[in-house]
Parts: structure tokens; sequence; C-alpha cells
């Protein structure tokens, strides 16, 4: 049986269950915006869902459910994307954890799959850390979670991320849509963006096999270093995970104080 659980599908006296045994708690969290011709549009919330399952699969614990609703980031002027005011994002994401945490949750993974998110979580896990020092809260992308790792690089939707989605869910992941495309009519309402708004390393050119990317070609993209990056990920988290279990939960009842 599975030692990890989906916290909306539990009722109250398994959650209450599942926390006194294993009160860790990982929350995915993304948003919605245009990944290129090759990937869903959800691309960052499904990474960091299936992310968190392989991280589950470890350590047990409870997965909440995916956070879809943010911004922050240059790819409003693409259609297919829901930015929302970032006040709304914070407000979620600090009154859910301090919830979360209040009902005994010791060890809270914040996974985001959004890299302009830093600042963001920063700004949210500082007061928290403060507030619940008992606790172990790890936020994050799979560079900073950890600590700040310069062998790891984050992208958009091109090679870095497209090797994530071919590793944890290749049946989403299409690159045969890196073609050359003719159909150019892909814009929002107000048309493209002018060149003073371009970010430098974004491709704006429909037509072109790397719009919307920034990074390395996503057609050099593959599971292997998907695969390898992520388990490199997964092994620090969860030498954290255990070295914090073992120092402050009592395993003769399961429970901590
Ligand atoms: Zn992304």
């Amino acid at each position: 049986m599975e030692n990890w659980k989906y916290y909306e599908e539990l009722k109250p006296d398994e959650l209450e269950e599942a926390i006194s045994k294993n009160p860790i708690a990982y929350w995915p969290l993304g948003l919605i915006e245009h990944h290129g011709w090759h990937l869903p549009i959800g691309f960052d919330g499904i990474k960091a869902k299936e992310f968190c399952k392989r991280l589950a699969k470890k350590n047990g614990g409870l997965i909440l459910p995916t956070m879809w609703w943010g911004g922050g980031g240059g790819h409003d002027v693409f259609k297919w994307t829901h930015y929302q005011d970032l006040t709304a994002t914070k407000n979620i994401l600090e009154t859910t954890s301090r919830q979360i945490l209040d009902y005994g949750i010791k060890i809270l993974i914040l996974f985001a799959g959004h890299y302009p998110w830093q600042k963001l979580l920063d700004d949210v896990v500082a007061p928290l850390k403060h507030d619940y020092p008992q606790t172990l809260i790890l936020a994050g992308t799979e560079i900073s979670i950890c600590e700040y790792d310069s062998e790891l690089t984050g992208d958009h939707a091109a090679k870095e991320e497209t090797s994530w989605g071919l590793s944890l869910f290749p049946n989403r992941i299409d690159l045969s849509q890196l073609n050359r495309k003719t159909n150019i009519n892909v814009w929002p309402p107000q048309g493209p963006p002018t060149r003073d708004i371009q970010h430098p390393k974004v491709n704006y050119d429909p037509t072109s096999p790397l719009f919307a990317q920034m990074g390395e070609d996503a057609r050099s993209a593959t599971a292997e270093h998907g695969n390898k990056v992520i388990n490199l990920v997964v092994e620090k988290l969860t030498q954290k995970i255990q070295l914090f279990s073992q120092n402050n939960f009592d395993h003769s009842n399961n429970r901590t104080d």
C-alpha cells in the first residue's frame, strides 16, 4: 500500500491518523501559461505535482491540491496565459501554509515549478519559519529548494523543463509539435508584444519551433537528462527530510510533542 495520499481525498479521521504517523506535506505550486508548442499550458503545476509524487513515494506524507493560480514572469503577452494579481497568490500561499502547520504538519515542502516565484516564496516563508520554529519548511524550485545549486539550470519550455516533462509525464509532451508552423494567428487580442517589452531571451516568432521558449533548444531534451536532475533533487530533499524526522519525531509512538 502507498504510504502517501492526496490531502483532499481523505476524511477527517484519516487525516488525523496520517498526520500523526507522518506529518509531512508537499504542495505543488504552478500556474497556467504558454509553454511552447510541445508542452501543456499547465506544465509548471503538473511538473511540480509529479515531482512531489516522486518525493512522497520515498518519504510518505500528504500531497496538497496543486496551486494553479499565480503570476509573475514575462509570458502574460502570450495567449493561454492566466496571470493573477500576486497579492492574491501570496495570501493563498500564506493562509494555507499556516492552516496546515496549525493542523500538525511538521515538514512542509513548497515546490514551485515556476522560477519567478522565488521572491514570493521567500517573502511568505520567512515569517512562517519565525512563527513555527519546530518545523522544517523548504520552499523553492529545483535549483533553490535545498541550497542554490549552480549545476542546475532553469529555463522556460526549453531543454531543462522539457527533459523534466519527458521524465515525469512523457504522454503529455509532444516533441513532434516543434516543427515550423504556418498558422501564426496565436496572439491574444492585444496582439504581439512590441519590441521594447520583449524579453531578450524569449522567442516571439510563432513560426519558429522555439516559440515562447527561453533557454537551450527543447529539441535537445531527453528523459535521461530529466531523470538525472530529478533524482539528484529527490535525493537531496530526502536527506533533509530524513534528518529532520530522525531528530524531531519520536518513533516509539510516531508522534511529535
Ligand atoms: Zn515552466
